[in-house]
Formats: structure tokens, C-alpha cells, sequence
């Protein structure tokens, strides 16, 4: 026999005052002659979802299972059905896979967007890294100029369009002699869910990418995972953006793996509840030798929210184990760094209003590609060949460099591209992986992407006069 809320809570012992607190829950089990919905095999007495459910056939079923043969785990074979064809497929859908398929799409090509999370963005969105740097150069004289132009320039303004708590405006003078923008991390989301769809971009969430299909050294798409089993997309170009190099890794494209601090990003919230106008005396450091964050105003466009990342342990950002024990060394921090701030005069208020759902591994897999980008060689005077666009000066870091068409191009494999983090830079990935560049790095790869399938031609021989005039049609800057 079922019984109601209330009769549970009687039961309980809690009747009386417990039902004083919950005299706004609903008693949901209250017996009725309701019918169901035709069809339906839910709760007659539930509430209306609870009626409102369908019986489905298997979304998949089950094959034959892995097996130990002479103490070994073997995979059987099995064919993978054919989910989509597209022209393009974008693999990633970060600042470089989103920047990608647009521009993809807006060359007059058929775009699938495939990204393993349920939202866009990746480390700029998901791993809450809001400030978008490297926009500019400047010019003799001392004047900036945006560099990260087409997309990048498109989505920051539209961003700021949103409303004056989305987006950090550009000031003049204060210091701040370029616009670097800080941008609400779900804005940007619906800002990117919204420009996708604008652009007619089939989008797969919840699709990780695993593998590709291969003709010899040729792409001809790639399979991802899913609660759907693995399925195929068939395309005439991919374009790898997942950070990770995990599409040119299957095809076989050569690549440099590296190690570096693996970083996560905090967001705290009632920043303008601090009352406290410094920094306590003698600030902790972590054990990175950085003083620990204490906040007394916002440093995005919301006055109530402020962002920081953290350094973190050096590790391989492919590793499970790197990873896992990162994402619990960061939290363990951000809680009790923030219980101390909650027990100082001046901060009670402040509390974790979120932590990064991407970890940040901030390079792994760098592609081995036809050109790769050398600090050396850029200091002495640049020597990137057929340029398709600029990432711009990052604080007193670096000044302003022009990246080649070619080191997104593997040296060896046709019909794949890089796009983001994982280009073909190995002492100058600090600079590359930033979000701006990523934009541009990923309008580059998905026109050229878009200009092949178009006219099937491999990115290796795609004439770069043609590639250029696409790209400045669009407004970006060479
Ligand atoms: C802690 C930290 C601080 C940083 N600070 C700054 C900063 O202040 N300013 C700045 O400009 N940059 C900063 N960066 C760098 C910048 O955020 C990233 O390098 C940039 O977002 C990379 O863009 P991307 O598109 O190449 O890759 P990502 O942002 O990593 O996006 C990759 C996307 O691909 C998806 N994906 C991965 N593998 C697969 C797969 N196999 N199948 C399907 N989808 C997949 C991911 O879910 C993700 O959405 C920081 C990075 C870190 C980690």
C-alpha cells in the first residue's frame, strides 16, 4: 500500500513540527482515479511526469563482450554503424572545434560538430578560463591593434552584447591598453549553442570521439562512443580540436607528448559582500611557492563573482591517474582555502559558487607537422610561411606572432587538420594554447577543411592563395 508524504513523516515520529517546516512539500501519492496517458506506463497517482512515461525499444544491444584468450583481453570484431555523413566533421568543440565549424559552415560546407561534454566551449567555458588574452599587437607609435579579428573579434563583441554583466568592457587609458575580455562562462555557452545553430552545424554532444576510418594514410571520418554504442561519421575532411590531439593520434599523424602543470579554475561567489578592503598580512603560499588568493573585488563583468585558476602538479594530461588525483588536490584546496576566507573578518560571505567541470591539462599531444613553430626562430625575425592569422602579445610575455597555415597540417596523413592546443608548437604552446589564438587557429583549419571537401583537394595541396582570400573575406586579419 502506498502512502503519503505526510503519513511517512507521521510514521517517522516527525508529524508535528517536521510538518510544520515542509507544509509547502506536496503529498504526491494521493489516491486518485486518474487514467493514464495512452500509451503510458507510469504512476496513475504521480504527479504528471510520473505518469508520463514510455515504454522504448533498446536503444542498443548488446554484443558479443571482451574475452580472456592465453591470459589476454581480446576485443571481438564488430561493425559499427553508420551514424551521419557530413563534409566536414569537427572533433572538439573548445574555442578552436567551435571557431572551426563556423568557419567550416560559412565556406559552404556540410559541418558535424562532435564534443564529449554537453556543452561548448572546453577549457574557456567548461574549465571556467574567462579571460580571453593575446588579442593584440602594437604598433610602432604604441598603438594596439585587435588581432584575433573574424570569429574571435564577432564572438566578443556579441558577447558584450549580451549586457553589462557578461562581458568586461574595453576601457580607455586605467592601464588597460588592449581589449583582453573576461566573458560569464554561461553566456558563452549559450552564445556558442546559439552562432552553431545560426550556422546550420549538426551538433553531437555526449560524443567521444575514439578512433577514425582510415584508407591508406586518407581519413574518411571518424567513429565516437557513446551511450549509444560506437557509431561512424563519414566526412571528406576532420578537423581535430580536442586539445588532446586524440583524432590525429588515431590516424597515425606523428606527435610530440609533453607534461605540464595541470590546472583548475574556482569561482567564488558574494564578492561584493568582502568587507575587507586588503589582503590579510603575511598571505600562505601553496605549495607551488604562489601566494593564495584573497579576493576584494570581482575581476569579471559580474561584480558579484570573481574567477582563479590554479597552477596544479605537473603531469601527463592523458593519464587517469594524473588527472584523477589533480581534480581531488585542487578541490581539497579551493574547500579549505575558502573555510579559512569564511572564518577571516571581512570575507564570511564568500563561498565556492562553482569549480571547473574540464580539468585543465594545458598541453599533451602536439602534432608533428609540416611547419612547426619555433620561439627561436620567431625572436630572430619570424619565419612562418603562408600565414593564417596572428595570436597577439600576452602581457610582457612575448609580442605578437603570425602562425603558418602549415603547422596544422601533419606531416604524415591526408584529410586531417589541427586546430587549438595541440598545433604544431612545441616551445611556443604557452602562447598558442591561449583562447584568441585557439579561435583563430580553428577558423584557419575549419575554411581549409571546408575549401577541400569543397573541391576535393587534401589540406597538404590546398593552394594557399585560395585558403588566404577565403580568410580575408572573413576578416581576419594576415
Ligand atoms: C588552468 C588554465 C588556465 C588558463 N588560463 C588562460 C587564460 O587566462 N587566458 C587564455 O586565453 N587561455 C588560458 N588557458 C588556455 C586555454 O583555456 C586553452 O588552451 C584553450 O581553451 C584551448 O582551446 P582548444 O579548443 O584547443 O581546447 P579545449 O579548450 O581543451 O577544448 C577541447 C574540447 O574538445 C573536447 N574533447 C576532447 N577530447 C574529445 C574527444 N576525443 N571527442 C570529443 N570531444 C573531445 C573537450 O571536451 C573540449 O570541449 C588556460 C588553460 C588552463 C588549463
Amino acid at each position: 500500500m502506498q502512502i503519503t508524504t505526510r503519513e511517512f513523516l507521521r510514521r517517522l515520529g516527525l508529524g508535528g513540527a517536521g510538518l510544520v517546516g515542509g507544509a509547502a512539500m506536496a503529498d504526491e501519492f494521493v489516491a486518485t482515479n486518474k487514467k493514464l496517458p495512452p500509451g503510458a506506463i507510469g504512476d496513475p497517482d504521480a504527479v504528471w511526469f510520473g505518469q508520463r512515461i514510455y515504454p522504448l525499444p533498446h536503444t542498443i544491444e548488446d554484443g558479443q563482450s571482451c574475452y580472456m584468450k592465453d591470459g589476454k583481453i581480446v576485443q571481438p570484431a564488430r561493425e559499427i554503424p553508420i551514424f551521419h555523413k557530413t563534409d566536414v566533421v569537427v572533433v572538439g568543440g573548445g574555442p578552436a572545434g567551435f571557431a572551426a565549424a563556423i568557419a567550416a559552415a560559412r565556406n559552404g560546407a556540410k559541418v558535424a560538430l562532435v564534443e564529449r561534454y554537453g556543452s561548448l566551449g572546453g577549457l574557456f567555458t567548461n574549465g571556467m578560463v574567462l579571460i580571453m588574452l593575446a588579442t593584440s599587437r602594437k604598433e610602432e607609435g604604441g598603438k594596439w591593434t585587435l588581432v584575433t579579428k573574424g570569429i574571435c573579434e564577432e564572438f566578443m563583441n556579441r558577447a558584450l552584447a549580451l549586457g553589462p554583466k557578461i562581458a568586461t568592457k574595453q576601457k580607455k587609458g586605467n592601464g588597460m591598453s588592449h581589449w583582453q575580455p573576461t566573458v560569464d562562462p554561461e553566456a558563452a555557452k549559450y552564445l556558442m549553442d546559439t552562432m552553431v545553430a545560426e550556422n546550420g552545424i549538426e551538433m553531437f554532444f555526449h560524443s567521444w570521439g575514439v578512433d577514425v576510418i582510415q584508407d591508406g594514410d586518407a581519413v574518411k571520418g571518424v567513429v565516437f562512443q557513446s551511450k549509444q554504442g560506437p557509431q561512424a561519421i563519414l566526412a571528406k575532411q576532420v578537423v581535430d580540436a580536442s586539445g588532446d590531439g586524440d583524432i590525429f593520434f588515431a590516424a597515425g599523424c606523428g606527435y610530440r607528448q609533453i607534461t605540464h602543470a595541470i590546472g583548475f579554475v574556482t569561482r567564488l561567489g558574494n564578492i561584493d559582500r568582502i568587507t575587507a578592503k586588503k589582503p590579510p598580512e603575511n598571505i600562505e603560499t601553496d605549495i607551488y611557492g604562489l601566494k593564495k588568493p584573497w579576493p576584494i573585488r570581482s575581476n569579471e563583468a559580474n561584480p558579484s563573482t570573481w574567477w582563479g585558476g590554479r597552477l596544479g602538479p605537473q603531469g601527463d594530461g592523458l593519464s587517469v591517474r594524473d588527472l584523477s588525483k589533480a581534480e581531488v588536490l585542487h578541490r581539497k584546496y579551493w574547500w579549505e582555502h575558502v573555510s579559512k576566507m569564511q572564518k577571516t573578518p571581512g570575507w564570511e560571505e564568500v563561498y565556492i559558487a562553482n569549480t571547473c567541470s574540464q580539468i585543465g591539462p594545458r598541453a599533451t599531444r602536439l602534432l608533428d607537422a609540416e611547419f612547426i613553430h619555433s620561439r627561436v626562430n620567431e625572436r630572430a625575425g619570424g619565419n612562418a610561411k603562408e600565414v593564417i592569422g596572428w595570436f597577439g602579445a600576452d602581457g610582457s610575455r612575448h609580442p605578437a606572432m603570425p602562425v603558418s597555415y602549415r603547422s596544422l597540417v601533419p606531416k604524415k596523413g591526408d584529410n586531417v587538420l589541427a586546430a587549438g592546443r595541440c598545433l604544431g608548437a612545441p616551445d611556443s604552446v604557452d602562447t598558442f594554447r591561449l583562447i584568441c589564438p585557439c579561435f583563430v587557429t580553428g577558423e584557419a583549419a575549419g575554411t581549409a577543411a571546408a575549401l577541400c571537401a569543397n573541391t576535393g583537394v587534401t589540406p597538404r595541396n590546398l593552394p594557399y592563395s585560395v585558403l588566404a582570400k577565403a580568410l580575408k573575406d572573413r576578416n581576419v586579419y594576415l
